[in-house]
């Protein structure tokens, strides 16, 4: 196998080392089984599936690598990469109709990307709102029965990767986990005012967001606000807007230049393209960024460093994807939570009692229970209280 990853690593033209789980994925996959990957935001999952069709040749046969993704944008994003580095990468979206095909320039005749192919590898990449397809995955799985199968995804819990496991029709799958504490991430949950204030409810969240933004400009820490609704998200923007005026360029101001930007599912392709664009730079011109959901999977976006939600999403799973955009780099960061007792009230839809548990705020450190919450005990974190969570920050003041 070592001289197929080596391949591999040539041919995407990396020249990193490979992490262990990385590694035992590789392995698992290479040595038939299928396989589930449990391996945090930032860690490298696309990696794995990029690297399968060298790792996995045999006999001089190159294999093909069906990645199943739940997003056209990350799935463009993906293929044109690929085909930059003269790789054979094609994608159809769901209406099945955008199928992109990128062949490289003055390819030799006879090279490994030309004497494709087999479809024997499924690789299948999970996210958010993809649940409900299981079945249909499952189903994939029996139509290739001889290729080895591999589900990746960021947050699992023991039970839901049994549940996984029986879904996708997976036969004794290799299990490969890495402890998803980010010791590099502050977490803290904070108090907003009720939902009787109709949009000022959220005053106290965006003012000193929007101040710090106008004093700081291009410096501006690199932040996403998660917002609740796409009305929310227009009052957040109208009153950046309003505040910052010509401040909200850099440079000439055109659309480009902002500061400011908004992400959210009714949004045009190309703007969307464009935040995603920006934020893959190391310092992008575009500091804050107002998003739904939508925004995030597969993203390696290295400048951001604080999340903001404005009230907490409906699981932790979804929150510890959320906040695991921030601090890729393994520099500082920060998650800001805030909550109120109506986004804590039992008839919000999908509301799981896991994340009321964890807002109610009296369970003792916050790392610790999302660790646990996934099936680890322990926490990577070992820095002073202070800088653990707001529980143990405020625990530590209490002592003083
Ligand atoms: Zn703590």
């Amino acid at each position: 196998m070592e001289a197929n990853v080596n391949l591999a690593l040539r041919k995407l033209g990396v020249n990193f080392c490979l992490k262990d789980q990385q590694r035992e994925t590789l392995e698992s996959l290479y040595e038939g089984n299928d396989c589930i990957s449990v391996l945090p935001t930032g860690y490298g999952k696309s990696l794995i599936f990029q690297m399968l069709p060298w790792v996995l040749k045999a006999e001089n046969v190159s294999r093909m690598v069906i990645v199943i993704c739940p997003l056209t944008a990350i799935m463009q994003d993906q293929v044109m990469s690929l085909c930059k580095k003269g790789i054979k990468a094609y994608y159809i979206n769901i209406q099945g109709t955008g199928i992109c095909c990128v062949k490289r320039s003055g390819e030799e005749s006879g090279s490994d990307s030309d004497d494709l192919v087999q479809p024997e590898i499924v690789s299948i990449v999970l996210g958010e709102d993809f649940r409900p397809k299981f079945q249909q995955i499952g189903e994939l799985t029996a139509l290739f029965p001889n290729a080895a199968h591999l589900a990746v995804t960021a947050t699992a819990t023991p039970s839901s990767i049994a549940f996984l496991s029986k879904t996708l029709q997976y036969s004794k799958p290799v299990v490969i986990t890495v402890n998803p504490d980010r010791p590099n991430l502050y977490l803290e949950i904070k108090t907003r005012l009720p939902n009787i204030h109709k949009y000022d409810k959220y005053d106290d969240i965006i003012q000193p967001l929007t101040q710090e933004l106008k004093d700081l400009g291009d410096r501006y820490p690199v932040t996403i606000v998660y917002v609740e609704s796409l009305e929310a998200l227009g009052y957040f923007y109208q009153y950046i807007n309003y505040e910052l005026k010509d401040d909200q360029y850099i440079g000439d101001p055109i659309p480009e230049n902002r500061i400011f930007g908004q992400y959210h599912k009714d949004y045009t392709t190309a703007m969307k393209l464009h935040i995603v664009t920006e934020l893959k730079k190391e310092k992008p011109k575009l500091r804050l960024i107002l998003a739904t959901v939508a925004l995030g999977m597969g993203l390696d976006a290295p400048g951001i460093v604080r999340i903001v939600h404005c009230r907490p999403p409906t699981t932790l799973e979804k929150y510890f994807q959320e906040i695991g955009r921030a601090g890729r780099r393994g520099q500082k960061a920060i998650a800001t939570m805030y909550i109120n007792n109506n986004d804590l009230a039992k008839h919000r839809k999908g509301l799981s009692e896991a994340m009321v548990k964890y807002c109610k705020g009296n369970h003792g450190c916050f790392r610790l229970q999302l660790l646990q919450y996934f099936g680890f005990d322990k926490a990577i974190f070992n820095g002073p209280k202070d800088e653990c969570c707001s529980f143990c920050r405020s625990q530590n003041s209490e002592l003083e």
